[in-house]
């Protein structure tokens, strides 16, 4: 599990979104041995974890594409250079050591040995905001959910939301024409969601109830049947009988202790040059957390920058060499063998 100081890596990408994974496949094109560290037990960062079935339409070549699709396409192609990929590991203290090289200590324990670190963590790790009751546990991943995937399984379905944010409301109307009944409750009266879409949804089928929170679940099996729902101003409550409960609190978001390594950071994110470096060389950011002056904080901006950081880690890790920007149509055309013609 790479804690062995011989199984050294040129480059060490921590985070895999969609600019950690573009820049593992162009790491492995230039034949840099490449590992990618995921907290999550699955690739792809926001885009499956926030989106999968919302259409992506502004990644030049691709006029439309869903978040999963991508995600699958992008795990496909960062996976051509079998980089080596760590996963469920919240990466978390840096070390040089006096041969200049670094390692790398996740949250339990593992160790990783590398050249050169590129962080693609994007704000850092997401973690959902849970409902406060107590026994919430018994019932989520079964049909109470923070981060629901697919739209077909609330068919037919009594659906609770619970939130006033953009994703609350977005899933009240995208569900309001699967769904047999869509309730959401808020304990504000104002919602914080984008105005048109929450006049979408007050004008619609969706029985918005606020200001009213959820006050107590019940359930068996593992099954919530019932939420009793609670009005923050006057006390009333009342039970609802319901199929599925969706609670988009927000979620938090850990960048854990890379905060504390020292490169110089500005509102949260990692200040970075043109060559994406960042304040402690050796060690380059990409994607979200990146900024400089003009960032583009879209998909196609990581997957500009991941190409930049990787061609910078080369050439730290070979000073000597003259720094090049190849493309692959010059490595794979005629006879890379992990391109397949
Ligand atoms: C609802 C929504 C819709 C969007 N729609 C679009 C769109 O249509 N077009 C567009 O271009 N952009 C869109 N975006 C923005 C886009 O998703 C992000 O710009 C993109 O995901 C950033 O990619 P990234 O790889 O930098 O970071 P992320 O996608 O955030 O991935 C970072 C990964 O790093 C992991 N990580 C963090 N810290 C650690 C650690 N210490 N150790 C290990 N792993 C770690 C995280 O778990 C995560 O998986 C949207 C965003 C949202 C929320």
């Amino acid at each position: 599990m790479g804690n062995q100081p011989n199984d050294l890596h040129d480059v060490t990408i921590i985070g895999g979104g969609p600019a950690g994974l573009f820049s593992a496949f162009y790491s492995g094109m230039r034949e840099m041995k490449t590992k990618v560290i995921e907290y999550l037990p699955f690739l792809g960062g926001k885009v499956p974890y926030f989106y999968p079935e919302k259409i992506i339409r502004d990644i030049g070549g691709i006029p439309q594409i869903s978040g999963e699709k991508l995600t699958e396409q992008l795990v496909e192609q960062a996976m051509t250079f079998h980089p080596s990929v760590v996963l469920r590991e919240q990466c978390n203290e840096l070390e040089q050591l006096d041969d200049g090289t670094f390692v790398l200590t996740s949250d339990n324990g593992n160790r990783h040995f590398t050249r050169t670190v590129i962080l693609a963590t994007g704000f850092g790790t997401l973690k959902s905001v849970k409902l406060d009751l107590s026994n919430a546990y018994e019932f989520e991943g079964n049909n109470l959910r923070y981060s629901p995937k697919r739209l077909h399984q609330y068919k037919g379905k009594h659906v609770l939301i619970s939130g006033g944010g953009n994703s609350a409301v977005d899933w009240a109307n995208e569900l309001e024409a699967i769904a047999e009944q869509v309730t959401l409750v808020y304990r504000k009266n104002d919602f914080s969601g984008i105005e048109s879409n929450v006049s979408k949804m007050k004008h619609s089928t969706v029985e918005v109830k606020t200001p009213y929170f959820i006050n107590g679940l019940a359930g068996e099996g593992g099954q919530v049947t019932q939420a009793e729902l609670k009005n923050v101003e006057t006390g009333e409550t009342e039970v609802l009988s319901v199929d599925e409960i969706i609670v988009n609190h927000g979620f938090e978001i850990d960048l854990g202790h890379i905060g504390q390594w020292g490169m110089k950071m500005e509102n949260g994110s990692i200040q970075v040059n043109g060559k994406m470096e960042t304040s402690i060389p050796g060690v380059f950011a990409i994607g979200d957390i990146a900024d400089y002056q003009n960032k583009l904080p879209l998909i196609a901006g990581g997957f500009n920058e991941g190409p930049i950081a990787v061609n910078s880690a080369k050439k730290y890790i070979h000073p000597d060499k003259e720094l090049s920007h190849l493309f692959s149509t010059q490595v794979g055309a005629c006879h890379h063998p992990n391109f397949v013609e």
